[in-house]
């Protein structure tokens, strides 16, 4: 048995310890600078109601695959629940006007067609349109869509003879919305693997999970228990300094008053602390720090809406609102209410402000009054029964994924002797997901275990197998 050590203890640095730890060959120490593991998938409890807030929505989606192993790999599939056919419903605020978007028997990508084709928010010529980028997107080859990292979605989109109303309504939410950032600045590589493994990948890639408890939760009780369960040494509150260096090689980290000794360490921290440690090291490290340095990160806004009675139907899960540039998208969180704990909670609404970079300036109570103002569209008498509002900013929420990105990601493979790095920031192809960062973390795990035909498309076999619709483990909504 040799001893690994992984520093970070998100998505990525669990995930990696476990796969390594489950090879049976590694002994694994993970340690975690704060009092929890999860990294960005973090909430806070509100002393009032007693309530878990996350930070933000986290979304997840049935082609979230490796993630949804990990789920299955720690026993926590009861938290999660899944469409049994894609459904997403658009809102314009303004008329009332309703539409889904959802998935037929046809094959991909042509499965969301006859939805497009009924979709109220969007005419018949931004339609007709749409077929020639839907066929462009699916017949591209990778390498193509690789070349398209420099060029903006939005001119690629106009290029290719895309309607202001579909950048608006349809193209530019998903963007917005699943890359965190402005159709304007976003990499058309990126943006392009997003429609094509998602909306337009498998027919149910799309499917959209619910949660039964805040994600936190799900870190605390049975993550951190799978861990400890495999044998994994976990250091809690206990931040890594600086690694430790032989020449060129890592040979293990310290905290501020001990040393530690590895055979391998990972490093599954964010990329900006990455590049902090990187750079203390010897000068191989240097051509991986220059591409970190270029690295930006993208803003979120989660923000709470508490209410003292339900003002949703009991089977609303959440919609799109069309038009509205700063509250794109309401979830009722009423799923994950628990009854003895928030006895007078009776509606959680919960609104991401995605690519927030530009409101992060603004007070609360000017994002709360744009909440109640497009709230109050939808649902008029919400005001009167609106106990709390609660806004946690994060203003490096997601790495960014602008035009150009894709090269400053690191590869799996950049290998410096005794290290690995994983994080959602490597080039999985995946934007800042959980999905890329599980990816990565499998990525690591792959490489130190010299898994070298293992092809990160392919689910990680030591692990159960991501669900399928109508499979019984899951819940179902
Ligand atoms: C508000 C918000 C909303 C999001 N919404 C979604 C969503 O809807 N869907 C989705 O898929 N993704 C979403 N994401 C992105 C997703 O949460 C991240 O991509 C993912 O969680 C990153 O995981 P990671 O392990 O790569 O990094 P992190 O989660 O950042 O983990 C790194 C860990 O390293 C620890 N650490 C740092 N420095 C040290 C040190 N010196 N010593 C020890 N430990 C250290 C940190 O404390 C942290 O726990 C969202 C992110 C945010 C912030």
């Amino acid at each position: 048995m040799r001893n690994a050590i992984v520093v970070g203890g998100g998505l990525a640095g669990i995930t990696a310890a476990l796969a390594l730890q489950d090879s049976g060959e590694w002994n694994v120490t993970l340690f975690e600078a704060r009092k929890h593991l999860g990294g960005r998938v973090s909430s806070i409890k509100d002393p009032k109601t007693g309530l878990e807030l996350d930070n933000c929505q986290h979304s997840c989606f049935r082609v979230f695959e490796h993630f949804l192993q990990l789920i299955a790999r720690c026993n926590a599939q009861k938290a999660i629940r899944f469409q049994q056919k894609t459904s997403i419903s658009f809102t314009n605020p303004n008329n009332g006007i309703t539409g889904k978007l959802y998935d037929s028997n046809l094959k991909p990508p042509n499965h969301m067609v006859k939805s497009i084709l009924k979709f109220p928010h969007l005419k018949f010529k931004d339609k007709l349109a749409m077929r020639k980028v839907v066929k462009k997107l699916s017949k591209m080859t990778e390498e193509e869509r690789l070349q398209l990292d420099n060029v903006p979605f939005k001119e690629w989109l106009i290029e290719n003879g895309q309607t202001n109303l579909s950048i608006d309504v349809f193209w530019g939410f998903f963007v917005l919305a699943a890359l965190n950032i402005s159709v304007e600045k976003a990499s058309t590589a990126q943006a392009a693997f997003l429609f094509r493994r998602g909306l337009f990948g498998n027919n149910d890639a799309f499917d959209v999970a619910g949660f039964t408890h805040h994600l936190s939760h799900i870190f605390e009780n049975e993550i951190t228990n799978t861990l400890e369960d495999s044998g994994i040494e976990i250091h809690k509150s206990t931040k890594i300094n600086s690694l430790k260096w032989n020449e060129n090689k890592c040979i293990g980290v310290n905290t501020s008053s001990e040393e530690y000794d590895a055979d391998i360490v990972i490093l599954a921290t964010p990329h900006h602390i990455t590049n902090k440690l990187l750079m203390a090291g010897p000068s191989s490290t240097k051509i991986i720090c220059e591409k970190l340095e270029k690295m930006e990160y993208n803003s979120l806004i989660g923000i709470h809406g508490l209410y003292s009675k339900k003002i949703v139907e009991e089977d609303f899960h959440f919609t799109a609102l069309v038009h509205e540039p700063i509250i794109q998208i309401v979830f009722n969180r009423n799923f994950e209410l628990d009854d003895e704990i928030n006895s007078n909670i009776k509606q959680w609404l919960s609104v991401p402000v995605s690519y927030a970079d530009t409101f992060l300036n603004n007070t609360n109570e000017e994002l709360e009054e744009e909440y109640k103002k497009v709230i109050g569209k939808v649902w008029p008498e919400h005001s009167k029964f609106l106990e709390k509002i609660m806004i946690i900013k994060t203003p490096k929420a997601t790495f960014s994924t602008k035009i150009g990105s894709t090269e400053y990601r690191p590869e799996a493979n950049e290998i410096i002797p005794g290290l690995r790095l994983c994080g959602d920031y490597i080039n999985t192809n995946w934007p800042s997901t959980m999905e890329g960062s599980v990816t990565s973390g499998l990525m690591a795990a792959a490489n130190v275990l010299e898994l070298n035909n293992w092809n990160s498309d392919e689910v990680w076999v030591d692990w159960p197998k991501p669900p399928r619709r109508g499979d019984k483990a899951w819940g179902k909504f």
